[in-house]
């Protein structure tokens, strides 16, 4: 099963390579532009940055870059084809057609108010924490929603985390995780799935992790959406703004500069040392807090899922059960599913999936995925506001899969094989027997039956075996 597992995983990473038509024509402007090029691997990616154009998302079809001027010659001189990306139109709004709250879209305080209006309508099921202040001198909320059925208490339950809006621009990442909240409350104690879940489970929630960019982003959100803001807003002192919060985090921060900056400029900047972000900071001191199994932690664009590692090229040791997780979690949204390694992404590093399953000594493993919402052709950072509620259609099965799982992941590889079979033929008097040694100690989904194929005329006899 792992095995057959793998092998779609595999396929899976195949449709990236992008079959593209190089465009005749297209020359540099003064205007940023943005291009997709094919995935040529890592060191592609730091050449195109280091010449001053900026990835701005990976996805099935190559990767998407920004460019103008000097770098985006260089890019078109690029010995592979280059197709510009068409500017969103037709049924996919513009940005500057979402108005000055975002439309649909939650803003900072929408948000908040949101997460408010659910504690007072379920008090008995939900309850705010927050888990950490932005910069002075706005110290907006970092706000997490707790659901779980007796919220007040600290059950002995399994916990788990969903997250959006790392990247202040990534307007979806936001309405997944909040949507998610509003579901399972509005569901509990009418829907028989949703009811066991929020009963036998603490659910986390943080749908802003970046109330600071998101509120950038509110106020500067005309103009192509690939040149909306990223980071959050810390002032660098030297004139540029923000750290890159999903390059901040301090397993392997900083490793190389493959996919994450020492430029303060730059909108992969990793910020001065790891974890020097209140935002990052405010994560970190709440996973030592609880103890997750699991997250997803929403992103947009780009259809993909993806988990660890990524500042290696490397499997981790719980690559089989990354594998399975990720493809059940992925099922019916024809999501890429995987890693550097299966070369899913491209590399970073200091990014939150990471910490969540490399940081072992201040808190447990945590088996973190990252969801990359949309595509390119529906909007990317911009999809219209009809594309809302299809989104979240799309992921509620990733959503309550992780639910299933939280209490033990490893749980998705299913029973481990018999330890050991012995078939004697003939035994005694013509009698065969077989025999084995089932359910391995610490098997987290012991086998429950057995099967035995192609047995003629059997009897059975049932020894001192143990329950
Ligand atoms: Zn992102």
């Amino acid at each position: 099963m792992n095995s057959r597992r793998l092998a779609c995983a595999l396929r899976a990473t195949r449709v990236f390579i992008p079959v593209l038509v190089a465009l005749v024509g297209l020359a540099p402007v003064a205007h940023a532009a943005l291009v997709t090029v094919p995935y040529k691997g890592p060191r592609q990616i730091q050449d195109l940055e280091a010449h001053g154009a900026q990835v701005v998302a990976f996805t099935k079809e190559g990767v998407d870059i920004e460019a103008e001027g000097a770098a985006l010659a260089y890019v078109l001189s690029r010995p592979y084809p280059v197709r510009q990306v068409p500017e969103i139109q037709g049924p996919f709004a513009s940005p500057e057609a979402i108005d000055a709250n975002l439309g649909l879209y939650h803003t900072y305080d929408e948000t908040e108010s949101a997460l408010g209006t659910m504690v007072s309508t379920y008090p008995a099921l939900a309850d705010t924490i927050r888990i950490g202040r932005a910069y002075g001198p706005t110290f907006r909320n970092v706000t997490a929603i707790k659901i779980s059925d007796n919220v007040a208490t600290d059950e002995n339950e399994p916990e788990l985390l969903y997250m959006g809006n790392h990247h202040a621009r990534e307007l979806m990442s936001v309405e997944i995780p909040l949507g998610f909240a509003q579901y399972l409350l509005d569901n509990y104690g009418t829907d028989a799935t949703v009811t066991n879940y929020v009963d036998t489970r603490e659910i986390y929630i943080i749908p802003v992790l970046n109330p600071d960019g998101l509120a950038y982003v509110q106020a500067n959100h005309t103009g192509p959406s690939n040149t909306w803001w990223r980071k959050n807003r810390r002032n660098n002192g030297n004139g540029t703004f923000g750290v890159d919060l999903n390059r901040n985090y301090g397993y392997q921060w900083g490793y190389d500069n493959i996919g994450s900056s020492g430029s303060t400029s730059s909108a992969t900047y990793r910020g001065p040392s790891a974890f020097s972000e209140p935002e990052s900071q405010a994560l970190r001191d709440f996973c030592e807090e609880r103890e997750f199994t699991c997250w997803l932690s929403y992103h947009s664009y780009g259809e993909l899922l993806l988990y660890p590692w990524g500042y290696i090229s490397a499997f981790t040791p719980d690559q089989n059960v990354f594998v399975a997780l990720g493809a059940a979690l992925a099922e019916g949204t024809n999501y890429a599913v995987g890693n550097p390694a299966l070369g899913t992404i491209y590399l970073t590093n200091g990014d939150s999936d990471d910490y969540a399953y490399g940081e072992i000594m201040t808190k447990n493993k945590i088996f973190g995925f990252t969801p990359e919402v949309n595509s390119n052709a529906q909007g990317g950072f911009a999809p219209a506001e009809s594309m809302i509620q299809p989104t979240f259609d799309l992921l509620l099965n990733m959503n309550l899969t992780l639910l299933e799982y939280a209490d033990n992941p490893f749980r998705v590889l299913g029973p481990y094989e018999p330890g050991q079979y012995v078939v004697q033929a003939p035994y005694a008097n013509g009698v065969n027997r077989i025999s084995w040694t089932a359910n391995v100690p610490g098997d987290p989904n012991p086998v429950a039956t057995y099967d035995v194929e192609g047995c003629l005329d059997p009897s059975l006899s049932v020894d001192s075996c143990t329950p």
